[in-house]
């Protein structure tokens, strides 16, 4: 049997007591993984223990696409209409909003995100996400084709059948959301696998898949790590889709692996270096904000995070000073702190590769112009970092960092900024600041990015698809879109006497 994780919260911001299964979750119910190992689960703000969740394995892959098959085959898919899978859907949120405190207690404790922002962004935001596709489990339609030929022609969107999803820590209830909503309105069955470093949220969701009344085999969800359970699910001959988010690097084994086995579908959300470009007509108060929000906010573990930011020569200085201020204002510390905007990094192997990446800046000539320390005496803690006298071929101008690290450069025409906005294997996202709507929007149109805010920066709907050009992905999350890459389209040719 496996353990149930109890956790008595008695901080500043949060104080409860939360309860569940440290177990994989196949078939609705929790049991040990066959190997009966474990996952230690770390506190990244003091690196001590939490608990040990049941590490699951390729043999617990294989049982869980049994159990989803079936299921799909049997009470989803084809077989439960829209409105019930909505329904379920609904109740989901409604049972998640209730426990809307504990699920960002859990987030603060498990990444060491601020509770706060926990609270007030992550879970609502996964709420949101859930129920916007529980909006739309009964509008998946398809169209009426006319020809030339005496037929009725119509095509159907039907779910794919057993889909994995492989989802990573940075913001694990936000991720789970985006993957698990399209899929399960669309009539699919999920595998979905946690990243091992921050498997909690997950588990307590697969609890009130439960108490919400999804049929059992419907929603599993497997902790366990990469190179097993995510190359189990992504080789299966089972399974008809992977969705991914996580590293270019996984990212291409994942496509390999979907090439060498049944050449099931993918989606890809993967890493960026994105530009922000802050011009000399902007609204400058509010371009700083959003720039602070860009780069910092999730401690800078963003994919579309604002990292190389380009100002224009005109308000260089001026931006410089204000957003140093911002930046040397931000709260770091105790994610539960009531008024702490900035906590640990997730992992020992984030902080070395970040403070790898500072090392690299300033051995190749850029200047660290704040920060570029470790803060506090335990856990993973950055200082807010700039970087300026940045040029275009250094590492830290050209690589993800993935932490609070603001990379800055100043620049003199459009032309100039647009070409070296371009200039990377990514295309996530980009921001443009100016009060001049032609220049900001010509400037919108000529950056190759998935996303483009326009006087904002990292500003997510789950109405609003989102996804990567070039290195950054495949395939859309959000909004319509993504149920495009959750159903197959069956066309029908019904003829109407036509004799041969
Ligand atoms: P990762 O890509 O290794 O992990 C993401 C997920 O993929 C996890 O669930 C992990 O267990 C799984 N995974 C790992 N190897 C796998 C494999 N061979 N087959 C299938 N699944 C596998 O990311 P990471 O090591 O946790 O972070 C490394 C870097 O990736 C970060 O520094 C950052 O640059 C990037 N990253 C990007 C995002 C994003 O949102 N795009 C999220 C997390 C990390």
């Amino acid at each position: 049997m496996p353990q149930t994780f109890t956790y008595q919260f008695d901080t500043p911001t949060y104080k409860g007591t939360s309860s569940f299964s440290t177990g994989v979750f196949i078939n609705g119910k929790f049991i040990d993984g066959s190997d009966n190992t474990t996952i230690d689960v770390l506190n990244p703000a003091n690196g001590k223990l939490i608990t040990q969740v049941s590490e699951g394995t390729p043999k617990d892959v294989d049982y869980a696409v049994e159990c989803a098959q079936k299921a799909f085959d049997t009470v989803w898919g084809l077989n439960c209409p829209g409105t019930e899978r909505g329904r379920l859907l609904y109740k989901l949120a409604d049972l998640m909003e209730e426990r809307l405190d504990e699920f960002a207690a859990l987030e603060a404790l498990d990444v060491g995100k601020a509770y706060n922002f926990a609270k007030g962004a992550d879970v609502p935001g996964t709420v949101a996400t859930i129920r916007y596709y529980a909006g739309w489990a009964d509008k998946i339609h398809g169209k009426t084709i006319e020809t030339t030929q005496d037929k009725i022609s119509y095509t159907v969107h039907e779910p794919l059948g057993v889909v994995a999803q492989i989802i990573p820590w940075n913001f694990p209830l936000t991720m789970l959301s985006w993957k698990l909503g399209p899929a399960v309105a669309a009539g699919n069955c999920v595998i979905l696998k946690p990243s091992e470093f921050t498997p909690l949220t997950a588990l307590l969701f697969a609890q009130l898949t439960v108490e919400a009344g999804f049929p059992p085999g419907v929603i599993n969800i497997i902790v366990g790590y990469g190179n097993t359970v995510g190359e189990a699910l992504s080789h299966h001959m089972g399974i008809e889709k992977v969705a991914f988010t996580g590293s270019t690097l996984v990212g291409r084994k994942i496509m390999k692996s979907a090439a060498e086995s049944n050449l099931k579908d993918i989606t890809l959300e993967l890493g960026g270096k994105s530009p922000g470009i802050v011009f000399d007509d902007c609204d400058l108060d509010q371009a700083v904000n959003w720039s602070v929000h860009g780069i910092y906010f999730n401690h800078g573990q963003v994919c579309a995070a604002s990292s190389r930011i380009f100002v224009h020569a005109k308000i260089y200085d001026d931006f410089l000073a204000k957003f140093t201020e911002r930046a040397k204002a931000i709260k770091l510390g105790d994610p539960f702190g009531a008024d702490t905007y900035q906590g640990p990094q997730v992992s020992q192997q984030q902080y070395d590769r970040i403070m790898g990446y500072i090392n690299a800046g300033k051995e190749a000539g850029a200047t660290v112009h704040l920060g570029g320390e470790r803060w506090g005496k335990e856990g993973y803690f950055i200082e807010p970092t700039i970087f300026t006298n940045n040029k275009p071929d250094m590492k830290i101008v050209r690589e993800e960092i993935f932490g609070p690290v603001a990379v800055i450069m100043k620049f003199e025409t459009d032309d100039e900024v647009i070409a070296q906005a371009n200039d990377t294997v990514y295309g996530l996202a980009a921001s443009v600041f100016s009060k001049n709507i032609d220049r900001a929007l010509k400037t919108a149109q000529k950056l190759r990015a998935g996303s483009l805010w326009v006087n904002c920066a990292s500003h997510v709907s789950p109405q609003v698809p989102f996804g990567g050009f070039k290195q950054s992905g495949i395939g859309r999350e959000l909004g319509e879109y993504a149920l495009e890459h959750y159903t197959a389209v069956k066309a029908v040719h019904i003829n109407l006497g036509h004799q041969i």
